[in-house]
């Protein structure tokens, strides 16, 4: 595969022998580049969206649909297609857009995944947020060109009934593998080069158990209840590890699964971001932080799990329990014997807390009881690093390293940040801070991680573009959206809920606007729009700066939402305390920072279709995926009310999903036009 080192990893009772080196050179390198890369100025404003897909074996005569494991291969052949395109021989009609090179593919956690990424970085120009979709585009055309005839790449962010009883993968392995020792899932489900399985391997090892994703049931009218997962086997006796369903991993209503698959085989859109300096990447990390649990319930794509119905609607915390390493002593449930801490949170999980140097940034919002390794953030100190950032990077540091492989311990290398990645990579917070690679070619970046993927290009670029214009209006406006980074972690959880995007409340920042005098405008020259008030910083109670709002009121402001309320039925139970004060919205921001800059109308008008999908998605007026497939499977002739998701309705979800796709590559299409694929209007509208 040529992008993923190869070596010898060491198992967990190696690996944990050689955490402390791999932390302490991890340490070393970073603050190499730290004192190498902390006074850059001046890089480029560019980004970069990343676009993973799960491949499908699909053909109208088979009655299954099964997830393809030809990872390898497809990458394999795309590489070799990567090399005529190097000597400037793309393919003819590539629809490659000017200057920019063919997309790029990477491997993925699941072998039946695949992740795309432009050929390189979006630029600051607004025509270039026109690139994207085409770009999305032709990535998918370049995948299918690239695998078998009744292979298809497809976004949906899980796969309905990976782990259900029968076959689901193309071609079939046996559970209960050594690594995985999975009831569900083949050791094969997982990418075979040595570091996915011993990822998998030495997280379970670590934990002592496997990992537990319980994930409420959803209670339809003929939904058995109490309800048991049927799938599970409390009578299996291969490994030992087969007694943690009779030890309580598997309770009643929930639909339990035991592997990593079941949250590293999810799909989701990530957005990154080079900020011009430091400080602006410190500010953009903190800025965009309160925005992820929103932007999680607005791109709601995940309803189904191991063939039933699910009581939430997002992938977020599957992830974060398929991947948690914690013994039970860092998790509360023992005593503390070998371990440092108790650790609240998975190392999959919303951030923890805030990085910048901004006067905004009032001590309230910090949680009082970060774990930090203190000897780390000391050796921090006497590096250079300020207090905040070495907070941040000895925050990271309490998790041990998983992988590792034992020829790079043999010496510590400062021309390369491989064990300070080892630990960083393996922080899958929803924001990242991306220090320069060793070589300082690039800025400092911040990753954008929440957002589930969307089924068309046509949403994966409306999202991602909408990120980058919220982006760009918090920096030219120094937006504030502090609020205290527990609240953020609340919204995370409340995400969760179904149809959270209009049943739920979030907490978010009244006033986002810095105090007039010290109004100032960076970047583009834009200048705060004049229609919208500017009270000063309240330095009250830190309480009073927030408020629960609908996702309605966050995105489109509370004019929009009071006259275009989302559906009834709205969870208004936290009504009494909050005062209906008025909000401006992040769509009317972006509407006036475009107004404020030059852009033509052409492009304009492109982009107010992107900004249309969102503020509809906000309100209701359009649904999201998760809602939609929901109603799929609830019009499912075959679909008796309880919650189970057979293979028909799998079948013809995904072969749903693929004619959508067929049809987006083919221009000049509405979605109503799309044959035999129900409610496409509502979830996409005539936005084309
Ligand atoms: P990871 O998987 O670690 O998040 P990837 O390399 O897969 O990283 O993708 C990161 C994204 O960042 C890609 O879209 C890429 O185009 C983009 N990118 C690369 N270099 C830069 C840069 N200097 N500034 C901003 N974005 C960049
Ligand atoms: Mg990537
Ligand atoms: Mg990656
Ligand atoms: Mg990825
Ligand atoms: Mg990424
Ligand atoms: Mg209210």
């Amino acid at each position: 595969m040529g992008l993923l080192a190869q070596g010898t990893a060491l198992d967990w009772p190696a690996a944990k022998k050689e955490a402390g080196l791999v932390r302490s050179w991890g340490i070393k390198q970073l603050l190499e580049i730290w004192n190498k890369a902390k006074g850059k100025e001046r890089d480029a404003m560019l980004w970069g969206d990343e676009v993973e897909y799960l491949v499908v074996t699909y053909s109208q005569d088979d009655p299954k649909v099964l997830l393809s494991l030809r990872q390898a291969s497809i990458l394999e052949a795309l590489a070799c297609d990567k090399e005529l395109s190097q000597e400037g021989n793309a393919p003819n009609g590539s629809g490659s857009p000017a200057n920019q090179p063919l997309p790029v593919f990477h491997p993925e956690f699941g072998r039946f995944m695949l992740e795309a990424t432009p050929g390189k970085p979006w630029g600051i120009e607004f025509k270039e947020l026109l690139e994207v979709e085409p770009d999305m585009k032709l990535r998918r055309r370049i995948a299918k060109d690239h695998m078998l005839p009744d292979e298809y790449p497809i976004t949906l962010t899980t796969f309905p009934r990976l782990g259900s009883p029968g076959v689901f993968t193309n071609p079939f392995y046996p559970v209960s593998g050594s690594k995985l020792r999975s009831q569900f899932v083949p050791d094969e489900i997982a990418n075979p080069h040595i570091r996915f399985p011993t990822l998998a391997a030495n997280i379970r090892s670590r934990r002592g158990r496997k990992v537990q994703v319980n994930v409420p049931v959803f209670r339809d009218e003929q939904t058995p209840w109490p309800w048991r997962d049927p799938t599970v086997n409390f009578d299996l006796h291969e490994w030992p590890e087969d007694d943690d369903v009779r030890n309580g991993a598997a309770p009643d209503n929930f639909i339990h699964m035991d592997a990593m698959a079941f949250g590293m085989g999810s799909c989701c859109l990530q957005i990154t971001f080079q900020a011009k300096n430091l400080t602006e990447g410190r500010q953009m990390y903190d800025q965009l932080s309160p925005l992820g649990p929103i932007m999680l319930a607005l791109t709601a794509a995940t309803p189904i799990y191991k063939g039933f119905l699910a009581d939430t609607d997002v992938r977020w915390n599957q992830i974060g329990n398929a991947v948690d390493d914690r013994t039970p002593g860092e998790m509360g449930e023992a005593p503390l014997a070998n371990d440092r801490w108790r650790i609240p949170k998975s190392r999959y999980a919303s951030n923890s807390t805030y990085i910048s140097e901004d006067s905004r940034l009032r001590p309230e919002y910090f949680d009082p009881d970060l774990v930090i390794d203190e000897s780390i953030k000391q050796q921090l100190l006497d590096g250079g690093m300020d207090d905040r950032l070495a907070t941040h990077f000895a925050h990271l540091f309490i998790r041990d390293p998983i992988v590792i492989f034992s020829e790079d311990l043999k010496e510590l290398d400062m021309n390369k940040t491989d064990h300070f990645e080892n630990i960083q990579s393996t922080n899958w917070q929803h924001m990242r801070f991306k220090p320069p690679p060793a070589d300082n070619s690039i800025g400092w970046r911040v990753e954008f991680r929440p957002m589930e993927i969307q089924m068309t290009d046509f949403e994966n670029a409306a999202f991602s573009v909408f990120m980058v214009l919220v982006t760009r209006v918090i920096l030219s406006y120094n937006l504030n959206f502090y609020i205290p980074i527990k609240k953020v972690d609340e919204n995370m959880e409340t995400a969760h809920a179904r149809d959270a995007v209009l049943s739920r409340k979030f907490y978010f920042r009244r006033n986002l606007f810095p105090p007039a005098r010290t109004a100032r405008s960076s970047g583009s020259g834009a200048s705060t729009p004049s229609t919208i008030s500017r009270p000063p910083t309240p330095t009250g109670p830190v309480e009073d700066e927030y408020r629960l709002m609908t996702i309605n009121e966050i995105i489109n402001g509370t004019a929009y939402a009071a006259a275009n309320p989302a559906k009834p039925g709205a969870d208004d139970n936290n009504d009494d305390d909050d005062e209906e004060d008025d909000f401006p919205g992040l769509i009317p921001l972006v509407e006036s920072y475009l107004d404020s800059v030059n852009v033509d109308v052409a492009t304009r008008c492109h982009l107010a279709t992107y900004l249309s999908l969102i503020r509809k998605r906000a309100s209701g007026e359009l649904v999201t995926a998760a809602t939609w497939i929901r109603e799929f499977v609830a019009k499912h002739p075959e679909y008796k009310r309880d919650s189970v998701v057979g293979e028909k309705m799998t079948k013809d979800l995904i072969a749903a999903v693929i004619e959508v796709g067929r049809c987006e590559a083919e221009e000049g299409k509405g979605w109503g036009e799309v044959v035999g694929v129900p409610g496409l209007e509502g979830l996409l509208g005539g936005l084309r």
